[in-house]
């Protein structure tokens, strides 16, 4: 089953309430949407219950994606703490409205090595798993998602590796336009499905999005750009995956949103 939805409430939504995008996205007959919390999570548990009652009655798939403002790999202690509140408080909600997933942006290198930063980043996480275990959250998976600069922790192999070593409370979040801006502009969506299906997940978790490449930096940079612009192309992902029977959700995060989630159900033929 592949479902698609979009990063927060769908601009067509007179309502902009969360329960108002869950209603929003029922009638454009797509099936998921992600609950931004990226500026913080400003929720009450009791409305995050009544978003999970509202997704249930429309069955609309839910997941979350936490306040970017997270650094679980800085220097400062103070700062790691408060990452930790955001990403557990992001959990909470999340577990309660029934999401399957929390995206989370974990951390810079700063100063740090790769190495040094798995290290540390192995420590956070499992600093993670046990507040998780405090506030009883067992449900929800913490997402660690795929990033796009080498200064960012979170390439492709990182959140696998990461993920293996805590299988039972992470999923790998995969931000495809993150992976294309990070492998230089290019992307091999065989050779990555390939990995994940060898994870044997029960859902697979992901962002659609595509990114602007900027002469100044000779690079693709974490611009969100219309499908259209093609960079990466949606249409090999939507073939490779119908050669396959996974259950995965896209999350679009273009500028174009609903309109855009509603033209990757088109290009994948349904
Ligand atoms: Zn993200």
């Amino acid at each position: 089953m592949i479902y698609v939805g979009s990063g927060g409430v769908p601009t067509s939504s007179k309502e902009r309430s969360t329960i108002g995008g869950i209603k929003e996205i029922a009638k454009l007959k797509l099936d998921a949407m992600e609950v931004e919390f990226v500026r913080g999570v400003k929720m009450s548990e009791s409305m995050a219950k009544e978003v999970g009652q509202t997704a249930e009655e429309y069955k609309i798939r839910l997941s979350v994606h936490a306040p970017y403002y997270i650094n679980l790999l800085s220097p400062d202690k103070e700062l790691v703490k408060k990452s930790n509140e955001r990403v557990i408080d992001s959990l909470d909600r999340a577990e309660i409205m029934k999401a399957d997933a929390v995206a989370v942006h974990m951390g810079f290198l700063g100063k740090l090595s790769a190495k040094e930063a798995n290290e540390i980043m192995k420590e956070r996480v499992a600093d993670l798993i046990e507040l998780m275990k405090k506030q009883g959250i067992t449900k929800v998976k913490l997402g660690p998602e795929t990033m796009v600069k080498k200064g960012q922790w979170g390439s492709f192999e990182e959140v696998v590796e990461m993920y293996k070593h805590y299988k039972k409370y992470l999923t790998p979040y995969l931000d495809w336009g993150h992976m294309f801006a990070y492998f230089g502009g290019t992307i091999d969506y065989k050779k990555i499905l390939d990995e994940i299906e060898k994870l044997n997940l029960s859902h697979i978790n992901s962002h659609f999005n595509c990114v602007k490449y900027s002469a100044a930096s000779k690079s693709y940079v974490d611009v969100h750009q219309p499908i259209a612009a093609k960079t990466p192309d949606f249409k090999p992902l939507a073939e490779e995956l119908k050669k396959r029977k996974l259950n995965i959700t896209l999350i679009c995060e273009t500028p174009e949103l609903e309109r855009d989630a509603l033209e990757m159900k088109r290009i994948l033929g349904f």
